[in-house]
């Protein structure tokens, strides 16, 4: 999906003019850690507030919906810590 120019309005936190950026996301789907990467959506520089545009997230539910395309992704690790207190 290419990144068009759209406009995501200002931020409803803090009223800044979002700005488009392309984001990474974390799913847990059945206990696996999938990330999508260059998800274009809409991030207020002030306060980190993102937001995607409906199809977007629709598209976003029909990728995480492919197991086999989640099987053939490359792996990355991720660090993992114990809550230990
Ligand atoms: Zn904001």
């Amino acid at each position: 999906m290419k990144s068009t120019s759209y406009d995501y309005g200002e931020c409803v936190i803090c009223n800044t003019p979002m700005q488009e950026k392309l984001i990474k996301q974390d799913f847990w789907i059945r206990d696996e850690l999938i990330i999508i990467e260059d998800i274009p959506a809409g991030v207020c520089p002030q306060c980190g507030e993102k937001v995607v545009k409906a199809e977007v997230g629709r598209w976003v539910a029909e990728l995480i919906k492919y197991s086999d395309r989640i099987a053939k992704a490359p792996r990355v690790s991720v660090p993992a810590i114990k809550f230990d207190a």
